[in-house]
């Protein structure tokens, strides 16, 4: 049985007293759910005063992004130590505006999953196709390119979480049906247990990601192959990023 996952990409938004504060309510309210793994991914600025916010709660830290190199003249990155030393447990790897704004491609990202894992960081990879690529029918092909070059050379899944995020449904309000979501989940559930059989597959999540809202979420965690999701515009706001947790806890 795989555990669930609920994480919040907070992105280039909230201050440091404003990450705090949300981290805090977030860790109140759901103290008292059991099972499954609640993460929140502020920005960078925020990662340490957030790692002191929740210690001691369930909710666990990632980072939004990392560098592939682990120290060196590169003015303006972040190695994944440092992140681990904020105190971050997970590191979002690969989003699909870190690929669109900052040129991210899926070699870059298994470097970067390479030097996560190698320091004991749970890498997010994040895949999806761009509406374009759904409406040609190549979601599969894009998204099976984009899981074999980002785990190109990684031989145990156990600590990879998969995001699948539609680019055409990330902050849009336009979020796959439940049925489009699992067809892709089950595809890629597939290609790791083709690949990677015996070495964590089967374990390994797969998060949805793409206006997840408290009015979607039982649908699509209802299905077989979702095992959570990865949320922004709705982990913002306690109130409703504890209304998912708590639909899917309750189940
Ligand atoms: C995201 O940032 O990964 C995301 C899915 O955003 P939103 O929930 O706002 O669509």
């Amino acid at each position: 049985m795989r555990r669930w996952m609920l994480a919040g990409n907070w992105k280039m938004h909230n201050t440091l007293g404003e990450s705090t504060a949300l981290a805090r309510a977030i860790a109140e309210g759901c103290a008292d759910l059991a099972g499954g793994d609640v993460v929140v991914a502020p920005p960078f600025t925020a990662l340490a005063a957030v790692a002191g916010a929740v210690r001691g709660s369930r909710v666990a830290l990632a980072a939004q992004n990392v560098f592939y190199e682990e120290k060196g003249a590169y003015t303006g990155e972040v190695a994944p130590a440092m992140v681990k030393d904020a105190g971050c447990e997970y590191v979002i790897i690969g989003h699909s505006e870190r690929r669109k704004y900052f040129h991210e491609t899926d070699e870059t990202v298994n470097a970067k999953l390479k030097k996560s894992l190698a320091c004991g960081l749970k890498p997010i990879m994040c895949v999806g196709e761009t509406e374009e690529e759904r409406e040609k029918g190549a979601t599969e092909f894009v998204v099976g390119l984009q899981v074999r070059k980002g785990l190109y050379g990684i031989e145990d899944l156990a600590d990879v979480t998969i995001a699948y995020e539609p680019v055409w449904a990330i902050g849009t309000g336009k979020n796959a049906t439940p049925e489009q979501a699992q067809a892709v989940h089950a595809f890629v559930r597939r290609l790791l247990g083709d690949g990677y059989a015996g070495a964590g597959a089967g374990e390994a999540r797969i998060l949805y990601g793409g206006s997840v809202t408290p009015d979607n979420i039982s649908a699509l965690i209802a299905m077989e192959d979702i095992d959570g999701a990865l949320i922004g515009g709705a982990s913002l706001k306690s109130e409703s990023f504890l209304s998912i947790i708590k639909t899917v806890a309750g189940r």
